[in-house]
């Protein structure tokens, strides 16, 4: 199974990867080499939205862990988002890359509201639109956020770059023998619960027949390589 032609595509960035190689936060240099493969991805002629997590700031279910009302600690979460969302943004404009931010909470200061129409126009006129806040609602996750502003803009895929280089059918840093899938159908992840999306943003891509793509976006070129096909990659279709 391969890839269909791909002109709009969602990419889905984990806030871990902002974090470097720090424990915490974000590292505005590897944001910034992570815009250049975004950039690199951009002119090949692809329509991008941008989702990005929160986790390297935040995580609800932390906070719940210790204590905290989960919408609360989901809010935060959410809030998280913006900043990634934020920093992102910049060092994709200080490459000359035009971007806008939308955010599933209104905070019209520092950015638009997710608005479907508006989003369509700057992809029209080649800008990169990052959407933040995720679906705007507690007791989601990013990846969910992703998976619906892929149905909504129509998106050819559903790119989750990653720490990991695909799906495995156990977890590869704990089984030394874990095996990578090329492809694995959006059931099986479901049934055997993989470690790819949660299961709702799984189902929506399902219903939506929108692929999912999981690639490690650690390593330099290598978004490039899996939009020309030659990327290692597990595509969930
Ligand atoms: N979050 C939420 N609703 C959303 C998206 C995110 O409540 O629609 C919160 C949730 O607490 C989540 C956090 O924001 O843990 C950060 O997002 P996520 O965990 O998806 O980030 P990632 O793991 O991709 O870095």
């Amino acid at each position: 199974m391969s890839l269909p032609a791909i002109k709009r595509v969602l990419l889905k960035l984990s806030g871990e990867v902002l974090m470097g190689n720090q424990q915490f936060g974000i590292d505005p240099e590897f944001v910034s080499e992570l815009a250049k493969e975004v950039k690199a991805a951009k002119e090949t002629g692809l329509e991008i939205c941008l989702v990005i997590g929160g986790g390297n700031i935040f995580r609800g279910m932390a906070g719940a862990a210790k204590g905290m009302d989960r919408a609360q600690a989901d809010y935060m979460g959410m809030l998280a988002t913006v900043m990634n969302a934020l920093a992102m943004q910049n060092a994709l404009e200080q490459l000359g890359v035009q971007t806008r931010v939308q955010s599933a909470i209104e905070m019209d200061k520092v950015c638009e509201p997710v608005i479907r129409r508006r989003a369509e126009r700057h992809l029209e006129k080649g800008r990169v639109v990052i959407f933040a806040a995720g679906v705007g609602a507690p007791y989601f996750t990013t990846d969910s956020g992703a998976a619906l502003r892929a149905a909504e803009m129509r998106c050819d895929a559903l790119l989750k770059g990653t720490s990991v280089d695909g799906v495995y059918d156990s977890d590869p840093k704990h089984n030394p023998d874990a095996v990578r899938f090329d492809t694995v159908t959006y059931d099986r992840v479901l049934a055997d619960n993989l470690k790819v999306m949660d299961a709702s943003a799984v189902a929506l891509c399902r219903d939506n027949h929108i692929p999912i793509v999981v690639f490690s976006i650690r390593e330099q070129g290598n978004l490039a390589r899996v939009l020309a096909g030659e990327g290692v990659q597990t595509i969930v279709q």
